[in-house]
């Protein structure tokens, strides 16, 4: 344990425990103490909605989240429902009316569903939470539920799929909303509650929920519940998600493997016309090639570019934790190359490698491609401006799988498969509602929190403003080494307690 601090000293990140805060506020410290009086009842609901499995596929087990969730409402006296639409998992929503001095109404938004897991990358399994006492990467060990006692050390974390993203949210809404209950604290505005069950899987009919709600949904703000505070451990406000779409490139070689003695250098080879068409979208530097590609990026304003330069430089203790000898776009720091648009490539699929690798030419070559976009990038011009620069490449496009005579007839063939997306969503940071969400957050926490123009992912943000018509803004809780996405997602335990803190400032304290 000492090792680990040591490290973590040396890379200065500040371990994201609790703010030092002045002694004495009228709000947070009665929330405190009332946090520090249920924290195993905390933790524990956390673990049962933990372990409710919650792809968004799972229609049955993804309900009973849904489910539970509305239970919670209901034990709190707080109307719940579930807002539906054919095919899709249910939203939750509920209300809680502020007094009649209430001028507002805020929507506070979170997502209960999470990413697909691959359990056999897991340590201990992903819908059993596991209490250990560091990360798991530095040696981490397992504490048992049974033996967290009062008051649990808010380095130990919590591991399990969504533990961060985004159950961690909802759990400490509803904390929040205990804690002022207890204190007798009333909302400042009117606060609803919005929780969505298919973000991770691109949110395919949030637009429909929102359109069929607009009248239960109409609200001043949506606070979007969701994402890693930043890496130098401060909580941050974010004012934009950038926003994304996603393809599948397939190249197509002989119908059959052939033995690359006999026939390479005569039969063309799919790996190696996937490799040479990501490198003509994307050079090494991580900026994207593709013609007419960025024509509709708005540039950054100068107040978003004087948030960049004012947030703690965080590159060089990243870097050093990632295990990174360069970073793409240097010297520009990280928050300012998420404000770009960004071409990742996800996964590629070509023939064998190692023990399985055979001397043989592969018949067909896949790379699975995410893009991020910004301000005013769409996914319809984004593809585009991607088919045009393939069919620039000599390639003849189809989106179904070809046949024998589709082969025939085109040398160069490439199948091309776009998922969904949607574009970005960006806030003023000059707005009165993000003056005052910053303000509060800075005053909650007990030292100033980092504003960025964006979140570096995704989120569906610019539904909230299309159809809504209400400006978005984030609030981050998790910790930033979270394995958001991946095997072993962790919530640090202090992150939770702050964002307890946060959560209940905002519903009590909000004006605007
Ligand atoms: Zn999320």
């Amino acid at each position: 344990m000492k090792a680990r601090l040591g490290l973590a000293a040396m890379i200065a990140f500040a371990p994201p425990v609790l703010a030092g805060a002045a002694p004495g506020d009228a709000l947070r410290d009665p929330v405190r103490s009332y946090r520090a009086s249920h924290e195993l009842a905390i933790l524990s609901s956390l673990s049962q909605l933990l372990a409710i499995p919650n792809v968004a596929s799972d229609r049955e087990n993804i309900r009973l989240n849904a489910d539970a969730i509305v239970a919670e409402f209901a034990r709190r006296r707080i109307p719940a429902k579930l807002l539906e639409s054919p095919d899709a998992p249910p939203a939750v929503f509920a209300e809680m009316r502020g007094p009649a001095t209430a001028r507002r109404t805020v929507v506070f938004y979170a997502h209960y569903d999470g990413q697909p897991v691959d359990p056999s990358r897991w340590t201990g399994k992903p819908w059993e939470p596991v209490v250990r006492d560091g990360l798991l990467e530095r040696g981490g060990k397992d504490v048992s539920w049974a033996a967290l006692k009062p008051p649990v050390d808010p380095r130990f974390l919590v591991y399990a799929r969504s533990a961060s993203d985004d159950k961690a949210a909802i759990v400490g809404l509803l904390s929040a909303v205990d804690a002022l209950q207890a204190a007798g604290v009333p909302p400042s505005v009117h606060v609803k509650f919005f929780f969505e069950g298919e973000e991770e899987a691109g949110s395919p009919h949030l637009a429909r929920i929102l359109r069929d709600n607009a009248a239960l949904l109409a609200s001043d703000l949506w606070l979007f519940c969701d994402g890693p505070v930043h890496q130098s451990g401060r909580k941050l406000v974010f004012f934009g998600t950038r926003g994304v779409t996603d393809v599948e490139l397939t190249a197509y070689g002989a119908l059959r493997r052939l033995h690359s003695g006999h026939y390479g250098n005569w039969s063309p080879n799919p790996a190696v016309e996937i490799a040479r068409l990501i490198a003509s979208m994307r050079d090494d530097e991580g900026n994207i090639r593709i013609a007419g590609f960025s024509d509709d990026v708005r540039p950054p304003t100068d107040a978003e570019r004087r948030a960049v330069a004012a947030a703690p430089d965080v590159d060089e203790p990243l870097r050093r934790e990632l295990g990174l000898s360069r970073t793409e776009g240097a010297p520009e720091r990280i928050e300012s190359r998420i404000l770009q648009p960004a071409l990742n490539v996800r996964g590629l699929a070509a023939g064998d490698v190692g023990t399985r690798a055979t001397n043989s030419i592969p018949t067909e070559a896949s790379a699975s491609i995410d893009f991020r976009l910004v301000p005013d990038q769409t996914p319809e011009r984004v593809r585009e401006k991607v088919e045009e620069h393939l069919r620039r490449q000599g390639y003849f496009l189809v989106q179904s799988v070809p046949d024998e005579a589709t082969r025939l007839a085109h040398p160069r063939l490439l199948r091309v498969a776009w998922g969904a997306g949607y574009p970005s969503s960006r806030t003023s940071m000059e707005l009165p509602a993000s003056r005052a969400v910053v303000k509060i957050l800075s005053d909650a926490t007990g030292s100033p929190v980092v504003r960025l123009p964006t979140l570096g992912g995704s989120g569906p943000n610019s539904l909230f403003t299309e159809i809504l018509k209400a400006p978005v803004i984030g609030v981050a809780i998790a910790n930033h080494d979270n394995n958001q996405h991946a095997a072993n997602e962790n919530l640090r335990i202090g992150n939770l307690w702050d964002g307890i803190e946060m959560y209940a400032a905002l519903m009590a304290r909000l004006d605007f």
